[in-house]
C-alpha cells in the first residue's frame, strides 16, 4: 500500500508538465546538442543581456494551479454573468447551434487545431468547408463570388467602403451613409474613414441621398433591414448611385435573405454582413464570421482569403485558396486590406448550419421569426405601444409613450433583454429561439396582460410576416446538392468525419510554422468556450449581467500588460493585424493631440510581415522602407539616414522582436532610442512573444505599444485561419487613443459623451477597430486558463523551452540545410530559417518539393518563403516532444539524401519522389507502377510509417490554372468524376 501512495506522489504533474512536450532528460540531452549547459544559460547567452527583465517580485498574475482547480475558479468567473433571453438584436441574433456541429467541429480538434489552408494538398476537408460557405453567401446575397470570411459585419463594411472608393467611377473622397446602419458599424466607419481621408454623408434611405449629397460620393452603403428594423426597398438609392458611376454596398442579413430579395436582386455591387446566427453562439460579441460578396467584375477586388478550384497532377479537382497575389502578406503597402487571421472555424460553422438546414430549413426558420414578430407587433399595439414600421422581418421599433425605459427594466427583470432608443423608444428582436411563452412573458411586461395573446405554436404558424410583399425573394437558393444531401445527423456526423479525415491538423503531428506557434490548444483551456454564461451574453447586454466578462477581461489585461512591460491593454482588436491597426491609430491620435498633423511617415524593415505595412496605410500613414543588413538586422546606417531624412514627419518604427528572421537583435535598445530622438513613436509587433515571454519585456526597451497575438503565444487555437484575439498594449500616453467603444459596458472603454474612467485602468477613448466592444471575448477564457495554470514560472519555462528547440532543430538541420540568420551567440531565437536555395542550386530541388514531400513523412511543412524567398522557417514550440522532434529531423535529412541522389544522377530530375510528392493512395495503387522508384519509397519514406500513415486525399496542385480560371463555389458533383 505505502507504496503505490508513495509512487503517486511522484506522479505529481503540474499543468506545465503537460503543456510542455518535452521531460528535463530530454532538454538534458537537446542542451548537449545545442552545447549549452542549462536553460537558464540558453537563454542568457540568446536574449542579449541589455533587455533581459528583472526577475517578478510581486506579479499580479497568481501562483499556478492544475487543470481541475482554474475550471472551478473559471466556473464562478461564470457564475458572475447572468444570461437573459437577448432580443437586443442590432446585428446579433441568439441561435441554436446544432449539437452534431459544436461537438464535431467546434469541440474538435481535428476542425479547431488546423492551420491556415497554405497547403491545399493537406487541407481539403476545411477548404471544401469554406467553399460551401463562399456559395451559402453567395447564394443568399444573389452575388457572384463571396471570400471566405471578414472578421465581423463592422469591420466587414469598412472593407466594402474601401473596395468601393477603388473600383468606383467616381474619383471623389464622399461615401454615402444610411441613417439606419447598425449604430458600431457606423461607429467603426467612422473611424476608419476619417484616417484615410474619407467623408461620410449621413441621409435617410426612405427619402435617398439628396442630389448635393450625391455629388462626389463614390459610393453608398444601405442596411437591410435597417438597425431599426425598418425594410426599406434600396433599389432607387441603388440606381442614382449608379447613375452617377458609383458603388452600392448592403450590408444585408442573411436570414432574411431566405425571404427578402437579395442584394443582387436589387441591383447590388457588394454585399457585407455577420453569419453569427446561422448557428454561431453570441459569446458577447464573438468570434462569428463576417461576409463580403461582390458581383461578377469586382472579384479580383475581394479582400481576404478566397477559396478556389483547380487541378491535382492526376488530373483530379481540388481545391485551393485563390489569387494569393492579392493578399497583404505579398502586396505589402500596396495591399488593399490587412486582413491576415479571419473567421475560419466560425464560418465552417455557419456553411454546416446552412448544409444541416438546407434552403427549405432556412427557410422555415426564417418565417418562424417573421410571423413570431407580426404576432409581437400585435401583441405591442394591444398594449398600446405604436408599431414605428409598417415593413419589418425580426426587429420591431415601438413607441411606448414615457414609459420605454420602465418596460424595458420590467423586461429586464422577467429575464429579457430589449434596447432602448429614447424615453418613448425601444426595441425589440426576435430570434430562432424565440418560443410562443417568451411572447406571453413579453405581452405581461409590455402591459397587455388582459388581452389574449395567440401563444401557441399555431398562432405563430397562422400569422403572416411583415415583409412587404414588393420585396418577396423569388430567386432560388442553396441548390447544390450539399446543402440538401445532409438532413439526417448520421450523415452530417460522416460528412464531417469525412472532411476533417482529409486534413492535417496538430491532432496528427507537429505544424512547424515560423511566425506561428502553433502550440498546445489544451483541452482544459477549450472547456469554457460553450458554456452558455460565456456562449449566450449578447455584446451589448446591461453591465450588471456581465460582471464575469469584465473580471476576466479585467484580469487578463492586467497580465498582459505586466508580461510586456506596458501600462494599459486592450482585448478588442480580433486578430494581430487589428491590433497593429488599433495600435497604429493611437499612435496617429497622439501626434495629431500634439498637434503633429505632418507625422505620417511608418519606417518599416524589409523583412517585416505584409500586414505591418498594410495596417500602416490604412492607419493613413506613408510607409518607408528600411534596409536589412547581410545578417538579418536592420541596417543602423539606413535607418538613421530615413530618420534623419524624415524627422519632421517620422510617426513611427514599426518593428518585430525577436525579428522575422528568427534573431535577437543586440542593437534593439539603440533602434528604439533612434526613433524616440527623431520624435518618433515604436511599434513592436509582438507575434513573436513565445521567445521573450518571462525573460524580457517591449516596455522596457523601449516599445511604445505592441500588438500580441493571443491565438499563437497564448494558445487559442488557430481554427483554420482564425479566429483570433490580437489585444493592443501600450505605455500610458497612448491609452486615451487605444479602441474604445459607444456601447463598452466598463464606462473607461467607452467612447463619447459619457465616456470616464471608473476604476485605476486609464480610459481608452479612441474609436473602435472591431464591431464588439471587447472584440471575441468567448475565447478569451482559453488565454486566461493558460495563464492560470502556467504561472509566471511556468510561462518562463515554456519560452526557454521553445527556444531550445529551435536551436536543437538548428543544431542538428545545419550541416544539411544551412541556417540563414543566427544572433552574436550564434544562437536563434524560437525559430529558425533553413536555407533552401543552396539545395535548389545544387540539386534542381525546390522549397516547393521539400514542403510536399514532407506530407508523405506525415508533416505539416514549415513556413514557405517568408520572410525570404526560397527558405523554410521552422518554429517548433515548447509543445512538442523529443520523439516529435527527431521524427522531423529524419524526415528532412532523408530528404536531403533523396535530393542528393537526384543529384548524382540516381533518378531523372523530373521523374522522383520529391518532385512527384505528395503521392496519393491512388496514385500507387492504380494502373502500372511506371516510376524509377519504388512504390514503398513513394508513400513510406520513413521506417515504422505503416501503421500511422496520413494519406493526402490529392497530388500537387496546380495553382496558376485555378488562378487563371477562377471558380469560387462549389463545383458541380459532375466535376469530381
Ligand atoms: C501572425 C503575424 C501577424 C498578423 O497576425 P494576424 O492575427 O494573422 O492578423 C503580424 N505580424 C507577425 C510577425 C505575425 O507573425
Amino acid at each position: 500500500m505505502t507504496s503505490i501512495l508513495r509512487q503517486d506522489d511522484n506522479l505529481q504533474t503540474t499543468f506545465a508538465d503537460r503543456h510542455i512536450g518535452t521531460t528535463p532528460a530530454d532538454q538534458r540531452a537537446m542542451l548537449d546538442v545545442v552545447g549549452q549547459p542549462s536553460l537558464d544559460a540558453l537563454v542568457r547567452a540568446a536574449i542579449p543581456e541589455s533587455i533581459h527583465a528583472a526577475p517578478v517580485t510581486d506579479s499580479s498574475i497568481p501562483t499556478a494551479v492544475g487543470e481541475t482547480e482554474a475550471l472551478a475558479e473559471l466556473r464562478a468567473v461564470a457564475g458572475r454573468n447572468t444570461v437573459r433571453r437577448a432580443m437586443i438584436g442590432l446585428g446579433y441574433a441568439d441561435t441554436h447551434t446544432p449539437a452534431v456541429i459544436q461537438r464535431n467541429v467546434l469541440e474538435n480538434p481535428s476542425w479547431y487545431t488546423a492551420y491556415t489552408p497554405y497547403q491545399p494538398e493537406i487541407s481539403q476537408g476545411r477548404l471544401e468547408a469554406l467553399i460551401n460557405f463562399q456559395t451559402m453567401v453567395s447564394d443568399l446575397t444573389g452575388m457572384a463570388t463571396a471570400g471566405a470570411s471578414m472578421l465581423d459585419e463592422g469591420t466587414a463594411v469598412v472593407e466594402g467602403m474601401l473596395l468601393a472608393r477603388r473600383a468606383s467611377k467616381v474619383k471623389g473622397d464622399a461615401f454615402l451613409v444610411d441613417a439606419d446602419l447598425l449604430p458600431q458599424t457606423a461607429a467603426i466607419l467612422g473611424h476608419r474613414a476619417e484616417a484615410v481621408g474619407i467623408t461620410l454623408r449621413g441621409f435617410d434611405a426612405a427619402d435617398g441621398p439628396t442630389d448635393a449629397q450625391l455629388d462626389g460620393a463614390f459610393g453608398v452603403v444601405l442596411q437591410y433591414p435597417g438597425a431599426s428594423g425598418r425594410v426599406v426597398d434600396p433599389s432607387r438609392t441603388i440606381e442614382r448611385v449608379h447613375a452617377g458611376g458609383g458603388i452600392a454596398v448592403v450590408a444585408a442579413d442573411l436570414l432574411a435573405m431566405t425571404l427578402l430579395a437579395s442584394p443582387g436582386d436589387l441591383g447590388a455591387d457588394v454585399a457585407v454582413g455577420t453569419s453569427q446566427r446561422f448557428g454561431v453562439p453570441l459569446g458577447f460579441g464573438g468570434p462569428h464570421a463576417g461576409y463580403l460578396a461582390v458581383r461578377a467584375g469586382l472579384e479580383r477586388q475581394l479582400p481576404g482569403r478566397l477559396v478556389g478550384v483547380s487541378f491535382d497532377a492526376d488530373g483530379s479537382m481540388a481545391y485551393r485558396l485563390s489569387l494569393q497575389t492579392r493578399e497583404q502578406h505579398i502586396r505589402r503597402e500596396k495591399a488593399t486590406s490587412n486582413i491576415c487571421t479571419a473567421q475560419v472555424l466560425l464560418a465552417v460553422m455557419a456553411s454546416m448550419y446552412a448544409v444541416y438546414h438546407g434552403p427549405e430549413g432556412l427557410r422555415f426558420i426564417a418565417h418562424r421569426v417573421a410571423r413570431t414578430t407580426t404576432v409581437l407587433a400585435d401583441v405591442a399595439r394591444a398594449a398600446g405601444a405604436e408599431v414605428v414600421h409598417d415593413g419589418f422581418f425580426d426587429t420591431l421599433t415601438l413607441r411606448f409613450a414615457g414609459r420605454a425605459e420602465s418596460v424595458v427594466t420590467a423586461a429586464h427583470e422577467a429575464g429579457y433583454l430589449l434596447h432602448l432608443v429614447d424615453a418613448d423608444t425601444l426595441q425589440v428582436s426576435v430570434d430562432e429561439t424565440t418560443v410562443p411563452e417568451d411572447v406571453v412573458a413579453l405581452a405581461a411586461v409590455f402591459g397587455a396582460a388582459d388581452v389574449t395573446v395567440p401563444g401557441t405554436e399555431t398562432a405563430v404558424r397562422d400569422a403572416g410576416t411583415g415583409v412587404p410583399s414588393a420585396l418577396d425573394r423569388e430567386s432560388a437558393f442553396l441548390t447544390h446538392p450539399v446543402f440538401s444531401a445532409h438532413r439526417s445527423e448520421t450523415r452530417m456526423m460522416r460528412y464531417l468525419k469525412h472532411l476533417s479525415d482529409k486534413d492535417y491538423a496538430l491532432d496528427r503531428g507537429m505544424i512547424p510554422l515560423g511566425s506561428c506557434t502553433m502550440k498546445l490548444n489544451a483541452a482544459t483551456e477549450m472547456a469554457a468556450v460553450t458554456w452558455p454564461e460565456f456562449a449566450r451574453l449578447h455584446p451589448f447586454a446591461p453591465r450588471e449581467d456581465v460582471q464575469g466578462y469584465l473580471d476576466m477581461i479585467g484580469d487578463l489585461e492586467t497580465w498582459l500588460a505586466e508580461v510586456t512591460g506596458y501600462d494599459t491593454v486592450s482585448v478588442q482588436p480580433n486578430a494581430g493585424s487589428q491590433g497593429e491597426l488599433a495600435g497604429l491609430l493611437a499612435i496617429r491620435g497622439y501626434h495629431r493631440s500634439r498637434g503633429d498633423e505632418s507625422r505620417t511617415v511608418c519606417l518599416i524593415p524589409s523583412s517585416a510581415h505584409g500586414t505591418n505595412a498594410a495596417s500602416a496605410v490604412l492607419a493613413g500613414m506613408r510607409v518607408v522602407v528600411v534596409a536589412c543588413d547581410e545578417d538579418g538586422n536592420v541596417d543602423l546606417d539606413d535607418l538613421r539616414a530615413k530618420t534623419t531624412e524624415h524627422a519632421e514627419q517620422l510617426a513611427a518604427l514599426m518593428i518585430t522582436y525577436p525579428s522575422t528572421h528568427g534573431v535577437y537583435e543586440h542593437d534593439i535598445t539603440e533602434i528604439c532610442g533612434a526613433v524616440h530622438d527623431a520624435g518618433g513613436q515604436v511599434y513592436v509587433d509582438g507575434a513573436n512573444l513565445n521567445a521573450l515571454l518571462g525573460h524580457a519585456r517591449f516596455g522596457d526597451f523601449g516599445g511604445d505599444v505592441s500588438h500580441l497575438n493571443l491565438h499563437k503565444t497564448f494558445c487559442i487555437p488557430h481554427g483554420g485561419g482564425g479566429p483570433g484575439v490580437g489585444p493592443v498594449a501600450a505605455k500610458a500616453h497612448l491609452a486615451p487613443f487605444l479602441p474604445g467603444h459607444p456601447m463598452a459596458q466598463d464606462a473607461d472603454r467607452r467612447t463619447g459623451a459619457d465616456a470616464s474612467a471608473d476604476g485605476d485602468r486609464p480610459a481608452h477613448a479612441g474609436g473602435p477597430v472591431s464591431a464588439a466592444p471587447y472584440g471575441s471575448p468567448s475565447i478569451l477564457p482559453i488565454t486566461w486558463t493558460y495563464v492560470r495554470m502556467m504561472g509566471v514560472e511556468g510561462l518562463t519555462r515554456a519560452t526557454e523551452v521553445a527556444v531550445l528547440g529551435a536551436n536543437y532543430l538548428a543544431a542538428r538541420l545545419r550541416e544539411a540545410f544551412p541556417v540563414l540568420y543566427t544572433g552574436e551567440s550564434g544562437l536563434v531565437a524560437h525559430e529558425c530559417i533553413l536555407d533552401l536555395r543552396p539545395l535548389r542550386e545544387a540539386t534542381g530541388i525546390t522549397v516547393d518539393d521539400v514542403a510536399k514531400r514532407l506530407i508523405d513523412h506525415g508533416f505539416h511543412a514549415p513556413t514557405m518563403s517568408f520572410p525570404v524567398a526560397g527558405t523554410l522557417m521552422v518554429e517548433p514550440t515548447e509543445s512538442e516532444d523529443l520523439a516529435e522532434l527527431d521524427r522531423f529531423v529524419d524526415a528532412m535529412l532523408a530528404i536531403r539524401a533523396e535530393a542528393d541522389a537526384v543529384a548524382r544522377g540516381a533518378w531523372p530530375a523530373e521523374d522522383n519522389p520529391l518532385v512527384n510528392a505528395p503521392h496519393t493512395a491512388a496514385s500507387v495503387i492504380t494502373g502500372e507502377w511506371q516510376h524509377a522508384y519504388t512504390r514503398e519509397q513513394a508513400v513510406y519514406p520513413a521506417a515504422g510509417q505503416a501503421g500511422r500513415k496520413y494519406w493526402p486525399p490529392v497530388r500537387r496542385i496546380d495553382q496558376a490554372y485555378g488562378d487563371r480560371n477562377l471558380v469560387c463555389a462549389c463545383p458541380p458533383v459532375e466535376a469530381f468524376a
